[in-house]
């Protein structure tokens, strides 16, 4: 049989008992669940049966890029590592852009599965087909970096692409990120504790099999365009020019730039930690994934009087300007752009790092910080040389770094329920560089989505404010033709919110970079389509890609349900149900429960969930063709259907 895009093949490794096993799924496999977080959600809804430690062998750990992944087009060199998570005990799913995923692709595989613990520390190496697992005791406790540069020193491929963690990795920190070429980051839900406590330091790819393509020309016809457009587009090109950190300055003049821990929405110091700012100081170049022309990556080096920074480690992006920077209350951008590189090397998610100080800077100054968790140390806000030291400290859980990896939830749990009012998180996760008082929809994502807080579940509301907008006029195809304010969190916003998460999932399902896609960037919905039936063959359409999507939310729903989430986890933090402080437009504003209570069972009955169970019901997973995981559903959960 002719087979397009992908190579049939899926690697099952077993860390205790050493052995490799490939599968060949069906095509059907593939067209149903395309990759990234649906694979993720099937192998662990299949391989766990639900109450798994997440930190013990018996967690599966997924690597999984997608049909599309590695096609030589923007945006396509995504991959989702995913497991149960260890900081919030439920689905976890990470993205990452870069160069790895697409190897894997080039080594011979589409997906990564990986068992059991292996009893001293090991890398993996996958070369054209062949898998190799390799002593990893002489790198076990070295930053990310010097890591890599043995790594490929011993492979004696300096080509090779290599995926790693750092110290917080090893020591099993919650919120520890995984790396791939230093400075393209799985941040999100401690997937990097995960690989830590498989003792599994880095897994490294080289491949040379060239990824067959359907319709050659329809792939590079997208591809062209999109590199032609790419200066002429207004949100492209602010990517490639400014990047995530020209968000920086916009959210300040919006009244949501997240300042002390989420209590304001704007911050004095903003103009020296902006994008611009980085422009004119400490950027040295702009980069890319594979393929991509969009090139909205940052560069930072320097050498200063303060800090050396290594270009290697890339720069910071919006989320770490403001997580290190506004809401700790630095304005000390070269500080912020050293916390960045720490993070990099140490293995350290940013945004849960520098939530998790936040956390601590408020607590100190509302008295609520025993003297016994302070050592010492003024954890106040504006500290940039105490952030820093407390970036290093998580890292090994010395000092007032032992509280810190415990992230927010930890701490506060510990604190008391004064502390606890001022923890910003989901499910455990600290919520993203985003304030839902100014973005209804965002912030309804943080309370619904499997793994916790996160941004990239539907686009920023302020996508979706205008009918000029481009990326509002983007999503025309999917039925979206009216403007909604930013934070309108009334029954259209639910629908526009249900739709596009869809959208975002598939993205998540196709290793599809949403910053080179509708409605954040310039590759168009139907040029999606274009893509899929480019590269696979699969005469497709846009509503069988939303049907992927909401294929693979619903399994992240019923593997979270298994392990014991219900309502009451679809919640925001306190936070955001109190007036925004400080200065700005949005001063006083906040999120009415009631309303957001009308949302949720309006998300529900939307989805076709049970309301109470916030669960799948029979019917929507058979009308997703997949029935089968209504039997990974426990017994009270079904009762009654
Ligand atoms: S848009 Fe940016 S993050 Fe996305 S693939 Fe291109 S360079 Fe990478």
């Amino acid at each position: 049989m002719d087979r397009y895009g992908y190579n049939g093949k899926v690697l099952h490794v077993n860390l205790s008992t050493k052995e490799f096993r490939v599968e060949s799924p069906p095509e059907i496999f593939y067209r149903q669940y395309f990759g990234g977080r649906g694979f993720i959600a099937y192998y662990l809804l299949k391989k766990m049966t639900g109450g798994e430690d997440p930190l013990g062998p018996e967690n599966i750990l997924v690597f999984a890029v997608s049909v599309l992944g590695g096609a030589p087009a923007h945006g396509l060199c995504r991959f989702s590592v995913g497991a149960k998570s260890p900081l919030t005990g439920a689905f976890g799913e990470s993205e990452a852009g870069g160069y790895w995923g697409p190897e894997l692709k080039f080594s011979g595989f589409d997906a990564l599965v990986i068992e059991g613990k292996s009893p001293q520390p090991v890398y993996l190496f996958i070369n054209d087909g062949k898998v190799a697992i390799k002593e990893a005791r002489h790198i076990w406790g070295l930053h990310t970096g010097d890591a890599q540069d043995i790594i490929r020193r011993e492979i004696g491929d300096e080509r090779a692409r290599v995926l790693l963690i750092g110290p917080a990795g090893e020591n099993q920190i919650p919120y520890a990120n995984i790396a791939n070429e230093l400075s393209h980051i799985s941040g999100r839900t401690g997937m990097g504790a995960v690989m830590g406590a498989k003792n599994l330091k880095a897994i490294a790819c080289r491949g040379t099999q060239k990824i067959r393509l359907s319709n050659p020309e329809l792939v590079a016809e997208v591809a062209k365009r999109v590199a032609r457009d790419r200066n002429e587009h207004p949100l492209s090109y602010g990517l490639h020019w400014i990047g995530t950190p020209g968000a920086v300055l916009h959210f300040n003049h919006a009244g949501t730039l997240p300042t002390k821990n989420f209590r304001e929405g704007t911050f004095a110091g903003a103009e020296k930690i902006s994008g611009e700012r980085m422009i004119e100081t400490i950027l040295q170049k702009r980069e890319g994934c594979y393929a991509c022309a969009i090139k909205c990556k940052r560069g930072v080096g320097f050498k200063s009087d303060r800090f050396t920074v290594d270009l290697r480690y890339g720069g910071p992006e919006y989320e770490a300007l403001a997580a290190l920077g506004s809401n700790c209350g630095i304005d000390d951008l070269e500080a912020i752009a050293k916390g960045n590189e720490l993070c990099n090397q140490l293995g350290l998610d940013v945004i849960s790092m520098g939530n998790s100080i936040a956390f601590l800077m408020e607590c100190q100054e509302k008295g609520l910080l025993p003297a016994s968790w302070r050592e010492g140390l003024d954890v106040s806000f504006g500290q940039a040389e105490v952030m820093l030291k407390l970036i290093e400290d998580t890292a090994f859980r010395r000092g007032v770094g032992q509280h810190l990896a415990k992230g927010v939830r930890g701490m506060a749990k510990e604190l008391g329920p004064e502390a606890e009012k001022l923890a910003v998180h989901v499910k455990g996760q600290e919520v993203p560089l985003h304030d839902a008082r100014g973005k209804a929809a965002v912030g309804f994502g943080y309370a619904v989505v499997e793994k916790g807080a996160d941004h990239l579940v539907s686009g920023f509301d302020i996508l979706y404010e205008r009918a000029d907008h481009p990326g509002f006029q983007a999503v025309a195809p999917l039925g979206l033709l009216e403007p909604l304010g930013v934070n309108d969190l009334g029954p259209k916003k639910i629908r526009l919110f249900t739709y596009m998460s869809f959208l975002w999932s598939f993205y998540n399902c196709a290793s599809v970079c949403n910053f080179a896609f509708v409605p954040r960037s310039i590759t168009t919905l139907n040029e999606l389509v274009h893509l899929v039936k480019g590269i696979t063959g699969w005469e497709t359409s846009l509503w069988e890609l939303m049907k992927v999507g909401e294929r693979a939310i619903n399994m992240a729903r019923a593997f979270n349900v298994r392990e014991g989430f219900s309502k009451k986890d679809d919640n925001l933090p306190e936070r955001f149900f109190q007036p925004l402080e400080g200065e700005g437009p949005l001063k006083g504003f906040k999120i009415d429960r009631q309303v957001f209570q009308e949302a949720l069972d309006l998300y529900y009955g939307m989805m076709n969930w049970d309301k109470e169970k916030a669960s799948p019901t029979r019917a929507k997973l058979v009308e997703l063709d997949i029935e089968w995981v209504w039997d990974c559903l426990p017994p009270h959960i079904k009762g009654g259907h």
